[in-house]
């Protein structure tokens, strides 16, 4: 989804308001037996929904119902991209849900972060998919196409583009009115992205998003709304830190860990990370570390450590200085994101052999031969 920088740095420190003001409601507040099963309620990195109970209802009566969440392709894709993918695989895991992945080249392109449509563009958004695939998707649980190749979405588009107005899309975006056509266009995209599943299959869908995204979220129930299609639900994930302490970045390296980088980097960035440690290590053990403040801890607690325990007990010891930064938990970080990219990497082949069956168009020949011959 598109990520306008003025935009986002607003919008990322004023999540309360948004919430009040557009009908969000807090995880809390949903009355969920999921919330044992699925990590990411759990440890509260879905933080907020909207009309997720209803879809939690379908559930509980045997109805289908769909994920949709899409990958604009790049060179960048980091452990941070991945949480909402990992969310998926969880969600799809106890609820048998199909998941629909648009690769939204178009949307990269009109934002100007890909100067082509081209196959070289192609090639990439075809291997973010074999990378997200690699978490542990199964072909036939998943529709994926790349966006500009796929003539119903522009068709969609098409018709719900009589739904919105210029005036909406520009005020939703905070656009100036200097920006190119296409951009205008997306939203209708977007709409046709989300609303797919529920024209073409009648699964009403959920989309995890970040709170700083939900802008597309309210034209998009606009658009449901004047069609009479279900609304789609939301559920809201919070970001991971970056290693620096500030917003993970692709465009700062340092920030995070792409699934490809190799050990060596993973390693640098990783003790290079700001911690919650004191500055001495007589201060660690005697006032212990401040996990709160600690990314490496964020990055455990997020993404790494699953057991409930064992993240408890690191965070006591930490706070006990029982525990140094740099000896115990940044090589301990390390060692989980290797075991987690070696992993992704054997999967990356098996997924390489079925590819077409993830697709919902044939996958042009001679790319698919790049692919497999690389
Ligand atoms: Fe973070 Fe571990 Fe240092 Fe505590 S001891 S501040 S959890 S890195």
């Amino acid at each position: 989804m598109k990520q306008n920088s003025n935009y986002d740095i607003r919008k990322r420190t004023d999540y309360e308001n948004i919430m009040r003001e557009f009908g969000i409601e807090e995880i809390d507040k949903l009355q969920s037996e999921i919330e044992q099963d699925i990590f990411f309620f759990r440890r509260k990195i879905v933080i907020a929904h909207r009309d997720f109970n209803k879809i939690l209802e379908r559930a509980k009566n045997g109805l289908d119902w769909a994920i949709i969440s899409g990958r604009g392709p790049s060179n960048d894709l980091h452990i941070g991209h991945l949480i909402v993918f990992e969310l998926i695989l969880e969600l799809q895991k106890k609820f048998g849900c199909k998941f629909f992945m648009p690769l939204s080249d178009d949307e990269k392109y009109v934002f100007r972060k890909l100067k082509a449509l081209n196959n070289e563009t192609y090639k990439l958004a075809i291997e973010n998919a074999i990378d997200i695939f690699a978490l542990g998707f199964e072909p036939d649980n998943v529709h994926c196409y790349l966006s500009s190749e796929t003539p119903r979405i522009y068709r969609l588009a098409l018709d719900f583009s009589v739904n919105l107005t210029y005036n909406s899309i520009k005020a939703a975006l905070g656009f100036s009115g200097e920006e190119n056509a296409g951009t205008v266009f997306y939203s209708c995209v977007q709409a046709a992205h989300i609303l797919q599943p529920s024209v073409d299959y009648n699964f009403p869908v959920v989309v995890p998003i970040g709170l700083d995204q939900d802008v597309y979220m309210r034209l998009t129930r606009d658009v449901a709304g004047k069609r009479k299609i279900t609304a789609p639900a939301s559920i809201y994930v919070k970001y991971l830190k970056g290693l620096t302490g500030g917003p993970m970045s692709s465009s700062i390296p340092e920030t995070c860990v792409y699934i490809r980088d190799d050990k060596k980097t993973i390693k640098k960035k990783i003790m290079s990370a700001l911690t919650g440690g004191r500055d001495t290590l007589k201060e660690q053990k005697e006032l212990g570390g401040v996990p709160e403040k600690c990314t490496v801890f964020n990055w455990f607690e997020t993404f790494f450590i699953r057991d409930d325990e064992e993240l408890e007990q690191i965070r006591t010891q930490c706070k006990n200085g029982k525990l140094i930064c740099g000896k115990d938990c940044k090589p301990k970080l390390y060692n989980l994101v290797c075991e987690y990219q070696d992993k992704f990497t054997l999967k990356r082949k098996e997924v390489i052999k079925n590819l077409e069956k993830y697709f919902d168009h044939p996958i042009k020949p001679e790319i698919l031969e790049q692919i497999r011959c690389t």
